[in-house]
């Protein structure tokens, strides 16, 4: 069983700061910064690609309320909201999670997006790609 399914059913403690019938949210053991939540279906499914359809709406409308439950609740206008899928997307727990990571003046957190050089040819080629699937 894995970890987030663990502190699913409670073998695991964990701080909650949210739960209904689908989903559980609680705080990010490492706190990359103070208020930093995972949302998390009950139900196992590694990543989002798993994610049944039942779930895929209300995921999208109980992360905006989390995250103005933190807005509200922490005072902060400033919010990331990430999530991996996979080993080599930085996936470390293969249970689908979202980070919700208030943002503070000099929090000391980065992230970069590093641009890399594109052309409109090789760009247009794949948004046909893209559209085609
Ligand atoms: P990811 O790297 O996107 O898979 O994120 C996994 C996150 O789970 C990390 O930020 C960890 O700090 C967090 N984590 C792992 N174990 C626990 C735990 N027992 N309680 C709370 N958060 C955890
Ligand atoms: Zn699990």
């Amino acid at each position: 069983m894995c970890v987030f399914c663990k502190i699913i059913d409670g073998t695991i403690p964990c701080y909650k700061v949210y739960e209904d019938e689908d989903f559980i949210a609680f705080l990010d053991i490492s706190q990359a910064t103070v208020g930093h939540t995972l949302l998390v279906p009950k139900m196992h499914a590694e990543n989002v690609f798993c994610l049944p359809s039942h779930l895929q709406e209300k995921m999208g409308v109980t992360l905006v309320k989390m995250a103005n439950q933190l807005k509200k609740t922490l005072h902060v206008s400033n919010l990331n909201i990430l999530n991996n899928n996979g080993e080599a997307a930085g996936q470390t727990v293969p249970h689908f999670h979202i980070h919700l990571i208030p943002r503070y003046p000099d929090d000391d957190l980065t992230i970069r997006f590093k641009p890399h050089l594109t052309t409109p040819e090789s760009s247009i080629e794949l948004q046909k790609k893209i559209l085609s699937n």
